[in-house]
């Protein structure tokens, strides 16, 4: 596996993409903040279902991206991760526990789900896609340092940058639940949650880190550290979720 850093430059998507902070978007998705999809330096970070492969070109074009990322190894962020790559001929990178999930898109362990999962897959899910390298904890992508923040699932990672304390954390948490639109911060669903103590475990490390510009997998970016630390203050694993 290449262990060489990607290089990055700054990308701009077309249409009416979010400038989250300095090379940070959040492309536009439907529903609204749904199934987040970020265009990072040129690094594109999940793709949202299966559906969002059209609306994902649209507003990337022929820019020149050089890898995709997928957080977690579920079908909501990694539905398109197989056209998008084919598509512009990068590879595709994730944490090393959510290899066989995303390569199988989803399949792996589907089984052992229950039924609203299988359900999902079916209208949500897309092709799995070959892992071109593992992310670590302290890697570096698009000018963000990799931190392997396992609960949700086992690989989940989140990307942290200091220098502006923006923080992308898949789905740690939830701004919005895309099943039920239910709004704010909350702890994602407990039946699509591997480990919901060491999820929550890794909410608070993110916490620790202080972040001012929090990005989702579901729900609009946050822009209130206060509110965050607040949050996962007072979390807990019993919480109904
Ligand atoms: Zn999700």
């Amino acid at each position: 596996m290449d262990t060489v850093p990607y290089q990055t430059k700054d990308l701009q998507p077309a249409g009416d993409a979010e400038l989250v902070a300095p090379g940070v978007w959040l492309l536009a998705g439907r529903p609204r903040h749904a199934f987040n999809v970020y265009l990072i330096g040129d690094t594109l970070v999940d793709s949202g279902t299966r559906h969002a492969a059209r609306r994902i070109a649209r507003q990337t074009g022929r820019l020149p991206l050089s890898a995709h990322v997928v957080t977690h190894g579920h079908l909501d962020h990694m539905g398109s991760s197989h056209a998008v790559c084919e598509a512009f001929g990068i590879p595709l990178l994730c944490g090393a526990e959510d290899v066989a999930a995303v390569e199988s898109g989803g399949l792996s362990e589907l089984a052992e789900k229950p039924l609203p999962v299988r359900i999902e897959r079916r209208l949500l899910g897309g092709p799995g896609h070959p892992v071109a390298r593992t992310l670590e904890e302290g890697d570096e992508i698009a000018g963000f340092t990799v931190l392997h923040t396992p609960g949700h699932t086992p690989g989940h990672v989140a990307l942290w940058r200091e220098r502006d304390r923006v923080l992308v954390l898949g789905d740690v948490l939830f701004n919005l639940r895309p099943a039920t639109g239910k709004r704010g911060l909350q702890l994602p669903p407990r039946f699509l949650t591997r480990d919901a103590a060491r999820n929550l475990e890794s909410a608070r490390r993110l916490a620790q880190l202080e972040p001012r510009v929090i990005c989702f997998g579901h729900g609009p970016v946050l822009r209130d550290g206060g509110q965050f630390a607040d949050f996962v203050a007072k979390a807990s694993v019993d919480d109904d979720a």
